[in-house]
């Protein structure tokens, strides 16, 4: 792989578009179509940590998928150090991922609950075949104490964790191959409220101690703001505003983001406007800040 070019994003995501065909409910009625992407640009640089939020159904954890390679896009491009990862054939998208890795939302869903965490940590090395077996677990160890869990950890199974440590294990296996991106799609919303901070607060050590770049996503706006220099509101597929956290509290031009920041009680006490939306309101670790859902 060339250096990328110092002034190119580590991340590039140029007019991507999803459209899903839905089956037919009749024979030989129409195919109906579902844009959930319709042209997202976007691009992260090293080191940055850029937001992505927006209501359920906005189109976030599909292009979450799309930088993954988890799934093509309909148009468009994702450049990731320079190269276009959707015309990557297999070898080379498989030696890639190793510089990106993702976290889930769930992590009750995304661990399996019959393997070892060491097993589960070292997953994504096992899938690259350049590490023994004893190089594989010293380095799961090395990530477990990363994320704040033990050695004895590793022997254990996902059902013997908290919520919030099930994330760690999620993070650390997330860490075990040293990327440059983590892409993490909703990686608090499953948490009881108490441990949201703690997670986000590891997810911030961690990056500035290995210089990592985040793709955060939640439909939460004090989420992303906690980690993010820099963040974009999704609505219906398409990126509709965006600008650095506190830009978007105080000047919020789109009607949706406005309706983001007021749901948010410390910008708009009470959360009136949020509450006539029929929005639920719920507090979060954040300085008394309410999330949207
Ligand atoms: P978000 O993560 O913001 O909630 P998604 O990316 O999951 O949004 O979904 C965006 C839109 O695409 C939604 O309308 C959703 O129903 C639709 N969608 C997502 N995945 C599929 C799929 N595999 N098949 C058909 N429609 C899908
Ligand atoms: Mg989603």
């Amino acid at each position: 792989m060339n250096e990328p070019v110092a002034a190119q994003p580590l991340l590039r995501v140029t007019d991507l578009t999803r459209t899903y065909e839905l089956a037919r409910t009749r024979l030989f009625g129409p195919r109906e179509q579902v844009h959930a992407l319709r042209g997202v640009s976007l691009s992260v640089n090293a080191g940055q940590s850029v937001g992505i939020v927006g209501e359920s159904g906005s189109g976030k954890s599909t292009l979450a998928r799309i930088v993954m390679a988890l799934d093509a896009p309909t148009s468009g491009s994702v450049l990731f150090g320079g190269q276009d990862l959707h015309a990557l054939k297999p070898g080379p998208l498989r030696a890639a991922r190793r510089d990106f890795q993702m976290v889930f939302q769930d992590p009750y869903g995304s661990l399996d609950p019959r393997q070892t965490i060491e097993r589960i940590v070292g997953e994504p090395l096992q899938a690259l075949h350049d590490a023994t077996r004893d190089q594989q677990r010293l380095r799961v160890l090395e990530v477990l104490a990363q994320v704040g869990l033990r050695d004895s950890d590793a022997h254990k199974y996902p059902h013997e964790f908290s919520g919030g440590q099930r994330q760690r294990i999620a993070i650390a296996r997330a860490l075990i191959t040293r990327p440059r991106l983590i892409v993490a799609d909703e990686p608090v919303s499953a948490l009881d409220v108490s441990v949201q901070a703690q997670v986000l607060n590891l997810l911030q050590d961690l990056q500035r101690q290995h210089g990592l770049s985040y793709l955060l996503i939640s439909h939460d706006l004090a989420v992303v703001s906690h980690l993010c220099d820099e963040v974009a509101v999704m609505h219906q597929g398409s990126i509709v505003e965006r600008g650095a956290p506190a830009e978007l509290f105080t000047n919020a031009r789109h009607p949706y983001t406005q309706a983001l920041v007021g749901a948010v009680p410390r910008i708009s006490p009470g959360g009136a406007r949020a509450r006539r939306a029929g929005r639920r309101m719920q507090k979060t670790p954040m300085a008394g800040a309410g999330t949207l859902e």
